[in-house]
């Protein structure tokens, strides 16, 4: 069993229509993907129509969180009810305020002669996708100011940037109850690329509030991070996951480059309250 539990479609950042990203995680082998795109379920029913053979998918999103120091924390939700208000809301909150957002970033870079319009980003921004940075760095790169994304988030667009402008977030405990009040599971993602140091006391706490999972095995984590985290998991008693975190195009990441263990899917699977993980005959 391949278990990639963390991708991203064109309804977020992704470069791939869900129909393309569902096609590409069969054709590379994954028996199961997590389609997690940022503060939007917008993908999850044209992904479920592309499922083919015994291919299943688990439906989710990554909630961008802010923590009282203003560090950004990403939690993956997986496997809850849509129809869950209060989490829809939360996400739409962060949708609305991504676009204000946006225009700030550009203000501060006209400012400093870096000339890109809003409605330049726009041209760039698929449709019902969740506007971020990276749709500014596709118009930067569609005008020839740089080379490509990656390149953008290092000169212009990375969260140490004078350009950056946070949007409205839950806190990352907000956004874990959140989840679990609508029947889901939750992961912290990629925590080493958001804390500078890894402390346990913060997995507890977020453990206390709800949190189901660690994300582990992430093309962000050393060696040494891994293994740090997988002893937290142990200690507390979480799920470890791992994950390609694969935008398409958008970033270096490969799908399926990083995988959860079957067992811990399973553990976590069996801790969502409605366990609704998609399949050709439960679409
Ligand atoms: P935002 O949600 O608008 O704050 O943008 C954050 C997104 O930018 C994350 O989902 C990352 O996947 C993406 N990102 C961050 N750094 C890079 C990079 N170096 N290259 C490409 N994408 C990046
Ligand atoms: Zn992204
Ligand atoms: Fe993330
Ligand atoms: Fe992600």
């Amino acid at each position: 069993m391949k278990i990639d539990l963390h991708t991203h479609s064109n309804k977020s950042d992704g470069t791939m229509s869900p129909t393309e990203l569902v096609q590409h995680a069969i054709i590379n082998g994954l028996d199961l993907i997590g389609l997690t795109d940022h503060d939007t379920i917008g993908g999850w029913s044209e992904a479920s129509g592309a499922i083919r053979g015994d291919f299943k998918l688990a439906l989710g999103a990554e909630i961008s969180c802010l923590t009282d120091e203003h560090k950004s924390v990403h939690i993956l939700g997986l496997l809850f009810d849509s129809q869950y208000l209060p989490l829809q809301e939360a996400m739409a909150a962060s949708r609305d305020d991504r676009v204000p957002r946006m225009q700030r970033m550009i203000e501060l870079m006209a400012a400093d002669g870096i000339a890109i319009t809003f409605q330049e980003v726009m041209t760039v921004l698929p449709d019902g996708a969740t506007l971020g940075r990276p749709h500014l760095a596709d118009a930067l790169v569609a005008k020839g100011l740089v080379r490509n994304r990656e390149h953008a988030f290092a000169e212009l667009l990375n969260n140490d940037s004078k350009y950056y402008v946070s949007h409205v977030s839950p806190k990352p405990i907000e956004a874990i109850q959140l989840i679990k009040a609508a029947g889901g599971v939750s992961v912290i993602a990629h925590p080493g690329s958001s804390f500078s140091e890894l402390n346990i006391e913060l997995f507890a706490e977020y453990k206390r509030n709800g949190l189901t999972a660690i994300e582990v095995a992430h093309r962000d984590h050393s060696q040494a991070e891994r293994e740090l985290l997988s002893n937290f998991a142990s200690e507390l008693d979480l799920v470890q996951t791992g994950s390609s975190d694969f935008h398409g195009s958008g970033k270096l990441n490969l799908i399926g480059e990083n995988l959860t263990a079957p067992d811990q899917w399973e553990r976590l699977e069996s801790m969502a309250q409605t366990r609704q993980v998609r399949s050709a005959n439960n679409r």
